[in-house]
């Protein structure tokens, strides 16, 4: 069944996306110092050696990742990036080689002393075993993070509504970021959406999801936007698509383009986007088509 594995994509353009929405979105929550559950529905490995023969394979990094830190040689990044490579940049001390996946970069945040706690969630028997390997090495105890081999779908319902923190706040994040090899799991993204907000109307839930030509991927933000709209929640859409360089056919560089639809956003996160728009279009694009469009609720 299982025969997507994310290390032959760390680091690509999708990732940066991903992973920069996820970073601001977590520094945002964490102004507060009540308590916050971090959910990652679909965790993978929990991180990849950029230089690995998975990741090299197709060398998807060379497009997403690695440009943007060239870039960033060039000319400096606007606050979000330059925030997204610092936080990369704790894995890298001395030398780029090393990508870390969602749940290094959500333990590489949250904080043990205000009680935060992780939930991961990874079906692959090879990338739950690595990802289990990860995260015992990071030494936090198993009542603050836990890896569940279980499907992340079904492993959301139990951790909703959070505990309540002191003074009775209660507060998550949810990164649902499927592999989409089954075309079920756009279905299965927006019912478990609709289940997560009516047991949980003000957690702030990221979706990822790929750009192609296949109808599902198209109405699952329509999807999302009528979901969010009935609870009367914001949202916030962002779709990057690289382009196409001249002289490649469509579809020769496989993945182009993916969105990050998110509900209950940071109010600040729009601005961040439109900020750093034109420095990674810059560094990122590659041709005809390429775009970083940001749409928000009213
Ligand atoms: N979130 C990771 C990151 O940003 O570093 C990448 C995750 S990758 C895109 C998707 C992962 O979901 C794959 O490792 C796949 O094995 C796993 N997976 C697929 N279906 C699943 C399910 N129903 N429940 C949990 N994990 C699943």
């Amino acid at each position: 069944m299982f025969s997507y594995r994310h290390a032959f994509h760390a680091g690509n353009h999708a990732d940066v996306l991903k992973h920069l929405c996820l970073i601001a979105c977590l520094d945002h929550l964490m102004l507060k110092p009540t308590p916050l559950t971090l959910v990652d529905t679909h965790a993978g490995a929990g991180g990849y050696p950029l230089d690995g023969a998975q990741a090299r394979t197709s060398a998807e990094s060379d497009h997403g990742v690695m440009r943007l830190l060239a870039a960033a040689q060039d000319s400096p990044p606007p606050a979000a990036v330059a925030r997204y490579i610092d936080v990369l940049s704790q894995f890298n001390p001395t030398r780029w080689h090393h990508y870390p996946g969602s749940p290094r970069i959500l333990q590489s945040l949250m904080r043990a002393d205000a009680g935060d706690r992780l939930r991961l969630f990874e079906l692959h028997p090879t990338d739950s075993r690595l990802l289990r390997k990860t995260m015992a090495a990071t030494e936090l105890p198993a009542s603050q993070i836990a890896v569940t081999v279980k499907d992340g779908f079904e492993g959301l319902k139990a951790l909703l509504p959070p505990p309540a923190g002191p003074g009775g706040s209660k507060r998550a994040l949810v990164l649902m970021d499927p592999s989409y090899e089954l075309k079920t799991d756009y279905a299965r993204v927006s019912q478990s959406m609709q289940d997560a907000l009516k047991r949980f109307a003000n957690g702030c839930y990221l979706v990822w999801y790929p750009l192609i030509a296949r109808p599902e991927a198209h109405q699952l933000p329509r999807r999302l936007k009528t979901l969010a709209n009935q609870a009367g929640r914001a949202w916030l859409h962002a779709t990057l698509s690289i382009g196409q360089a001249p002289g490649d056919e469509p579809g020769m560089r496989g993945l182009t383009a993916s969105g990050m639809f998110i509900i209950n956003p940071p109010h600040v996160l729009a601005e961040q986007l439109r900020e750093a728009t034109p420095w990674l279009m810059q560094a990122l694009g590659q041709g005809k088509g390429q775009a970083l469009q940001v749409e928000t609720s009213a």
